[in-house]
C-alpha cells in the first residue's frame, strides 16, 4: 500500500538522518579530544570502532600520524638523575634523545610516554653509553615503534645493560641504525636545521667516565631562528673542541646543560660563546652534588635563566613563531 510505502521512506530517511548525525558527532569529539590531549599529538582514532561504540571515545590510541603541522616542542623530561628530552617537530614527526635511568614500567619516564599516548618515535638518539642516558630506551625498543636509532660507536663493555639495550635495536625489526659524524645534517624536518656537532664515530671502548661523557653525540636544532642545544654529558674537553671548529655557529637561544651542571662543563669561555637565554638542567636526587651551586650561578651571570627537572619537573619548551617562544610547564594528568 501506498501509506505504508510513505511510512517505510520516512522511517529510512529519518535512520539515515540519525546515522549521519551519530557519525558527524563522534568526528567531531575526535577533533575535539585531539586538541584537548596535552601533546595535541598527531593522534587518529579508528572511525569505525569509535562508530560501533556505545560511548564515544573512551580510550583513544595514537595509532597513525596524520597531522602534518605542528608546533616545535621540547620536553625536558623529569626523569630523576638522568637525562631524556621528547621532542614534536614541526612537521608532527617525533624525537627523543636518552631515556633516563629506568626501563620500569612505573618509571617517571615511562609514565610521561604512557600518559602522552606516545607509541611511537620517529627518531630516537642514545649521547653516549652511561646508565642514566640509555636504560630507558630499553623500554622504547621493546614497546614502542621506532624508525631510526642514532648511536655512538663508543662501547662501554663493564656494562650488560647498555649491550641488552644495542641488543634489542639491532633485532628491532625496520629499525634503522645511524652513526652520526660530526658536522652530519639530519633531515628530520624541512624547517629545521638538525646538525651533529660532536659525537664518536669510530669504534672504541672504556669504562672511564669522562671518555664516555665527551663521547656525547651534541645536537644543534634551529627553527624560525630560534637554537636550542642538547649537549649530552660532554665536558670542557669537548666545549673548547666546539669553540675552536665552530665559534659564533654555537650560539643558541636555549641549552640543554651538558652533565647535569656538573663543574666538569659548562666552561666561562663556553657560556660566553653560547649565550643561551634559557638553560634547562635534567637532574634529580643525586650523591654527587648536582647541580653544582657555582655551575648555576655562572650560567645565570651569563644572563639564562636555569631550570631543574629535579624543581620544576617535566618542562615544555615551546616554538609557536619567529618571535613567540614560551614556557609552559607541563601539567599533572
Ligand atoms: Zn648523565
Amino acid at each position: 500500500m501506498p501509506l505504508t510505502n510513505l511510512i517505510k521512506n520516512i522511517a529510512k530517511l529519518l535512520l539515515t538522518i540519525f546515522l549521519f548525525q551519530y557519525y558527524s558527532d563522534s568526528a567531531e569529539s575526535i577533533e575535539t579530544l585531539k586538541s584537548n590531549q596535552y601533546l595535541s599529538y598527531s593522534s587518529y582514532v579508528n572511525k569505525s570502532k569509535i562508530f560501533s561504540d556505545s560511548i564515544p571515545i573512551a580510550s583513544p590510541e595514537v595509532d597513525t600520524t596524520t597531522k602534518t603541522s605542528c608546533d616545535f616542542k621540547v620536553y625536558f623530561i623529569d626523569v630523576g638523575q638522568g637525562d631524556s628530552e621528547f621532542i614534536q617537530l614541526p612537521n608532527c614527526k617525533t624525537a627523543l634523545i636518552d631515556g633516563g635511568p629506568s626501563a620500569s614500567k612505573t618509571s617517571k619516564f615511562v609514565s610521561f610516554l604512557k600518559s602522552n599516548n606516545i607509541n611511537s618515535i620517529d627518531y630516537v638518539v642514545l649521547t653516549h653509553p652511561h646508565a642514566d642516558h640509555f636504560t630507558g630506551l630499553g623500554y622504547v625498543f621493546d614497546n614502542l615503534n621506532v624508525a631510526n636509532f642514532y648511536d655512538t660507536k663508543e662501547n662501554n663493555p663493564k656494562s650488560s645493560t647498555l649491550q641488552k639495550v644495542r641488543e634489542k635495536a639491532k633485532n628491532k625489526e625496520g629499525l634503522n641504525i645511524i652513526y652520526p659524524s660530526a658536522g652530519d645534517t639530519l633531515n628530520w624536518d624541512k624547517d629545521v636545521s638538525v646538525k651533529v656537532l660532536h659525537s664518536c664515530d669510530v669504534p672504541g671502548e672504556s669504562s672511564q667516565g669522562d671518555v664516555l661523557n665527551n663521547c656525547s653525540i651534541v645536537i644543534k636544532m634551529t627553527y624560525q631562528n630560534t637554537s636550542i642545544l642538547f649537549m649530552g654529558d660532554s665536558e670542557e674537553e669537548v666545549e673548547k673542541e666546539l669553540i675552536s671548529k665552530y665559534g659564533e655557529e654555537l650560539r643558541a637561544d636555549v641549552i640543554k646543560v651538558a652533565h647535569h651542571g656538573s663543574a666538569t662543563a659548562s666552561s666561562a669561555e663556553f657560556l660566553k660563546t653560547v649565550k643561551p637565554k634559557k638553560a634547562y638542567i635534567e637532574v634529580g636526587k643525586n650523591s654527587y652534588g648536582l647541580p653544582v651551586t657555582d655551575i648555576i650561578s655562572r650560567i645565570e651571570s651569563y644572563g639564562a635563566t636555569v631550570h631543574r627537572t629535579d624543581i620544576e619537573e617535566t618542562m615544555e619548551y615551546r616554538i609557536i613563531k619567529a618571535v613567540e617562544n614560551e614556557n609552559i610547564p607541563v601539567e599533572e594528568k
